[in-house]
């Protein structure tokens, strides 16, 4: 299994540090407000990363924080006149629903960065004790040029960045000693969340919660370490400062990283104000349509979103569930006993789990293992007919399934959660009509509508169906 590894910039074979294992971390998100769909990129890809590595036998520790303390949480908590905790909690658990929505697996552990400010107090005071930072007036900064290797994972110069730093001596931060240290303690501003330090009261910086999460969940030599693209400078090129200056190790030995999903091709970002929030796309489309469409693409290709490529992607996907579906009801009707032919056709068919394996080992080329299973797909519809025999239909269906479950992808139609829900709002509508509320009745009626569930009403009771 290779990794493209930005700190290489080559693609390498995967060698874990202790056999059988990996130790993964992923920069999660900041907690102010529903995620978009291009935080949805880095959960889905490297989910499937891990899905992909427990199916080759590996145990996956897999850690990815919550920073739940940052300026925009804080900006958020004032604009809503409540507390900086009540935002992060709020929206931790909205992610946490979306990522259930999205088939995106619980991490191991989820850290918040707030549960771990001892940890940070710690790594500070070393780095501070072993000459890589100091303090001034109450703010702790990182002495980037103590660390030789700084700039080996975004490949930048230091000399190079410098000259592009010069700016940041006349804006307010003139008490560095160089423009290119770093914060990693801060001290606190009237009314915001702030912790006991030796510096003062204050809160961390961004860089440093992530050297701790991983250290305290992985250790301090860990396997891969992950984000979007946009993370690599500076953010994991501090971490790896920090990390590697505070413990005398190599902290990651391969460093992933996704392009960005574009509109119009531009980053989706929630600065620009181009973005779609996942909660959104899931009023539209059954979210594993848009994991499907975010694994159609090689995930460090930039991947351009639109309404009608998750059009096509839905249709894409409905293939293979109808595939599955049409299996199933064929097995129903089967009759035992695998013929020769079919037994032959068992073993042509393994080329293509063969195929999904090498995309997949080839640096996670998902576009391709998906690729493979439309193969399996069209080899299963030719295949299968009504004689086949109960064990074959069910093989195919097995291989279906098996590969989209690494991707992450349920292949049974969710009938019964989905029905749980219809059955309850239709409840709800009925309960309105009879206390004469029409305009709830009618706004339950439209939000089934946008769930794509069409209402009649009939003398039998209320049928539904999807449209
Ligand atoms: P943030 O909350 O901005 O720190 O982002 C959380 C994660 O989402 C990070 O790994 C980012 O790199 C990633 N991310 C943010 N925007 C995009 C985007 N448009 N495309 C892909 N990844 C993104
Ligand atoms: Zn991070």
């Amino acid at each position: 299994m290779k990794f493209y590894n930005t700190l290489t910039r080559k693609k390498e074979e995967f060698v874990p540090i202790e056999e059988g294992k990996v130790k993964m971390y992923v920069c999660g998100p900041t907690v102010y407000n529903f995620i978009h769909i291009g935080n949805a990129r880095p959960m889905i890809v490297f989910d499937t990363a891990r899905r992909y590595m427990e199916y080759k036998g590996y145990e996956v520790n897999f850690v990815s924080n919550f920073t739940d303390v940052d300026d925009k949480i804080i900006k958020k908590a004032i604009e809503e006149g409540v507390s900086a905790e009540e935002i992060s909690q709020r929206y931790i658990a909205e992610c946490k629903k979306d990522m259930a929505d999205m088939n995106v697996k619980p991490a191991t552990t989820h850290p918040l960065a707030t549960q771990e400010i001892d940890g940070m107090i710690d790594m500070i005071s070393t780095l501070i004790d072993k000459g890589f930072a100091y303090e001034v007036n109450g703010t702790v900064y990182f002495r980037t040029r103590r660390f030789d290797e700084y700039g080996k994972l975004s490949h930048k110069n230091l000399d190079d960045l410098r000259s592009g730093n010069r700016s940041l001596l006349v804006s307010g931060e003139d008490q560095k000693e160089d423009p290119l240290d770093f914060v990693l303690w801060k001290p606190k501003k009237e009314g915001e969340p702030f912790w006991v330090s030796p510096w003062g009261e204050g809160r961390p910086g961004w860089h440093i919660e992530c050297s701790v999460m991983s250290k305290k969940y992985l250790g301090e030599e860990i396997d891969i370490h992950a984000g979007g693209e946009d993370l690599i400078f500076p953010h994991h090129e501090n971490e790896i400062a920090q990390s590697e200056c505070c413990n005398g190790k190599i902290f990651a030995r391969y460093w992933l990283h996704n392009g960005f999903l574009n509109i119009d091709n531009r980053k989706m970002s929630k600065s620009l104000g181009n973005f779609f929030t996942v909660r959104e796309i899931g009023e539209k489309y059954d979210l594993q349509v848009l994991r499907f469409f975010m694994l159609s693409a090689h995930y460090r290709s930039p991947l351009n979103f639109s309404a009608e490529i998750m059009e096509s992607s839905k249709n894409a996907l409905e293939r293979i569930l109808t595939a599955v579906e049409t299996l199933t009801h064929l097995s129903e009707t089967a009759a035992s006993g695998m013929t020769a032919e079919e037994e032959k056709a068992c073993e042509e068919m393994k080329q293509f789990r063969a195929k999904f394996e090498e995309a997949m080992d080839d640096d996670l080329n998902t576009a391709d293992a998906v690729s493979a299973v439309f193969e399996l797909v069209k080899f299963a519809n030719t295949n299968a007919s009504a004689d086949s025999s109960k064990e074959f239909v069910e093989t195919l269906k097995k291989e279906i399934s098996e590969l989209c479950d690494i991707l992450g992808i349920i292949t049974e139609k969710k009938a019964d959660s989905l029905e749980a829900e219809v059955e309850a709002l239709i409840a709800e509508r009925q309960a309105a009509r009879k206390a004469k509320d029409f305009a709830k009745a009618d706004e339950i009626r439209d939000k089934l509508l946008a769930m794509g569930i069409q209402l009649k009403d009939t003398r039998e009771g209320v049928q539904w169906k999807r449209i």
